[in-house]
């Protein structure tokens, strides 16, 4: 199984978490994971993945996003946004257990079908700004992106950059995030014309910051966005205003 480097750490107390790594390695399997299984592929809406009963989804969507127009081709998910998941993201996020984001991207992999043209395929990260990273060491979904693209011999391409600090996504009303979120990124100067793209992030809540990277990569040509990520949120938003 490929791991993640911890990237290039731009300020002492992130070096100093390193330095703890190195006395206390930490492990590369977040607690609980033998007894875990990825959601089935029938247990959530491939639109916006949203969990969804037996027959509850059509071609249209569930109920949560029938006939709304979503700029991704399809979505994948490990699991709904609960235990164990819930936390093994905090821990990952918020207590530098960064090397999980190999396993975790592993068990992504594995549950992402098979292109049409892996050869045309990238696969692309939910960029983090430069203070955050600084703040944190890493960005996770980075970290993910890598394993993915490790684990399936697919390129990894780095487009997609964050150009203003924001807010997390979390930190303000739903109704709020795609403003949030809007003018908030950028492309690199790349054409991606007759490629598809496999746009990675952690937690996928509203949609907002997705829609937004997805609409930029069209933008740089990108035939299609499947959009894969660890956890998606309850769609009304409860229990998340922890992360
Ligand atoms: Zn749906």
């Amino acid at each position: 199984m490929p791991t993640a480097r911890l990237p290039q750490l731009r300020r002492p107390i992130a070096w100093l978490g390193q330095v703890l790594d190195e006395l206390m390695p930490p492990g590369l399997v977040p607690d609980g994971a033998a007894d875990w299984r990825p959601d089935r592929e029938d247990a959530y809406c491939p639109r916006c993945g949203a969990s969804a009963g037996e027959g509850s989804v059509t071609p249209r969507g569930c109920a949560f996003c029938v006939d709304r127009p979503l700029p991704w081709q399809r979505l994948t998910r490990l699991s709904y946004y609960g235990e164990p998941v819930d936390e093994w993201i905090r821990e990952l996020k918020f207590r530098r257990r960064w090397r999980w984001a190999g396993w975790l991207g592993n068990q992504l992999a594995q549950v992402i079908g098979e292109p049409n043209d892996p050869k045309h395929l990238v696969v692309c990260p939910v960029p983090m700004h430069r203070l955050r990273r600084w703040r944190r060491g890493y960005n996770q979904a980075d970290l993910i992106a890598r394993a993915v693209a490790d684990a399936r011999g697919w390129s990894i391409a780095p487009i997609l950059k964050r150009t203003r600090h924001t807010p997390p996504q979390t930190a303000i009303a739903p109704s709020r995030r795609h403003d949030n979120v809007r003018h908030s990124f950028d492309t690199e100067p790349v054409d991606l014309t007759g490629y598809d793209v496999i746009l990675i992030d952690d937690v996928k809540t509203t949609g907002a910051t997705l829609s937004t990277c997805t609409r930029l990569l069209k933008q740089a040509g990108a035939q299609s966005v499947h959009a894969a990520v660890l956890t998606v949120a309850d769609p009304k938003g409860q229990g998340f205003t922890a992360i």
